[in-house]
C-alpha cells in the first residue's frame, strides 16, 4: 500500500478564503509577465500547478478573467490573490500556502520582463513568453 498523498494548506492573508491540496503538484513555475507583475504588485509570481479534483477551496473568492480562459481569484475582503484557474487545472500560488519552502520551481516564463538583479537557482526551463502547451 502507498503512502497517503499529502495535504498542504492556504489562503489569503485575512483568512476568509482558504485551499487544501492533496498530493503533488503536475509542475512548479515562475511568471514575469506585466499580469502578474501588476496583480501581485511583485516582480514576478510563482505558482504550483494542480489537478482541480486535488484541491478544495473554501470561502469566497472573486474572479475576472486576463486571458480569454484564465481566471484569477482573490479574496473580497482583503485583496490576496490566491490561485488562478484555467481549463487545465489550478496554480495555487507560493504565497499563498501556510508554510514556505514546499514546491522549488523548475521552469520560468516571459523571461523577455524578468528583472536582471533576480536569481532563481532551480529553473532548468526558460521561455521567453508563454509555454507552447499546457
Ligand atoms: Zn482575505
Ligand atoms: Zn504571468
Amino acid at each position: 500500500m502507498s503512502a497517503p498523498a499529502a495535504v498542504r494548506e492556504g489562503g489569503c492573508c485575512c483568512g476568509a478564503l482558504r485551499f487544501r491540496v492533496e498530493g503533488e503538484p503536475r509542475r512548479v513555475g515562475v511568471c514575469h509577465c506585466l499580469d502578474c507583475r501588476k496583480l501581485h504588485g511583485a516582480p514576478f509570481m510563482s505558482f504550483a500547478v494542480f489537478d482541480r479534483a486535488q484541491v478544495q477551496v473554501t470561502g469566497v473568492f472573486h474572479r475576472f478573467h486576463t486571458q480569454p480562459a484564465y481566471l484569477r481569484c482573490f479574496c473580497p475582503t482583503c485583496g490576496s490573490h490566491v490561485f488562478a484557474e484555467d481549463a487545465g487545472g489550478i496554480e495555487l500560488y507560493h504565497g499563498g500556502f501556510d508554510q514556505p519552502d514546499l514546491f522549488p520551481p523548475t521552469y520560468e516564463l516571459w523571461t523577455v520582463r524578468r528583472e536582471s538583479w533576480l536569481e532563481l537557482p532551480t529553473l532548468t526551463e526558460h521561455h521567453v513568453r508563454n509555454r507552447e502547451a499546457r
